[in-house]
């Protein structure tokens, strides 16, 4: 067995960093934000929807739950590859920023986590990164000490045995 292979069955094994589920979060701060917007501009009430907006949130929705990003995606209206297309992307963001003015009066908690959330989210992606990788190096260092313990320690010992004994 050669020492890289004793360093990693000393290693203990990965975790996997533990992703945070942002979808359903995002998903009802986009139908809630679709909502405001639609009722302000459009003539609807009690959150419901016209058919154009009704139409942009199903492809919305469809799209998010095929996220490449996953379930730690970043807030769709602060992507960096917008996934609905140039058409439906504009028109979404249109309704996110003007129905967003409208959710600070009637949910400011929300509009607040939302926009809290669309920065934590890349700073988050960043510490984890960060942290995973000097987790494995100092692991590794821990791991090569431990080695380099178990195999001067008995040489030494027994050498001060043998001294003793000749004296
Ligand atoms: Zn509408």
């Amino acid at each position: 067995m050669g020492i890289l292979d004793k360093i990693k069955s000393i290693l203990p094994k990965r975790k996997p960093p533990e992703p945070v589920n942002n979808v359903p979060k995002e998903k009802e701060n986009i139908r809630k934000t679709f909502g405001v917007y639609c009722n302000g501009n459009h003539g609807t009430s009690d959150g419901k929807l016209c058919p154009k907006c009704t139409a942009l949130l199903t492809t919305v929705m469809l799209k998010i739950q095929r996220c490449p990003y996953g379930i730690s995606k970043p807030v769709c209206d602060n992507c960096e590859t917008p996934c609905f297309g140039e058409d439906a992307t504009n028109n979404f963001l249109d309704i996110m920023k003007s129905g967003r003015k409208k959710m600070l009066l009637s949910h400011p908690l929300m509009t607040i986590k939302h926009k809290i959330a669309s920065i934590g989210a890349d700073y988050a992606k960043m510490q984890r990164e960060k942290n995973s990788s000097e987790k494995q190096k100092t692991q590794e260092e821990k791991a090569k000490s431990k080695i380099a313990n178990a195999f001067k320690s008995p040489k030494t010992s027994s050498k001060s045995k043998k001294k003793k004994k000749k004296k």
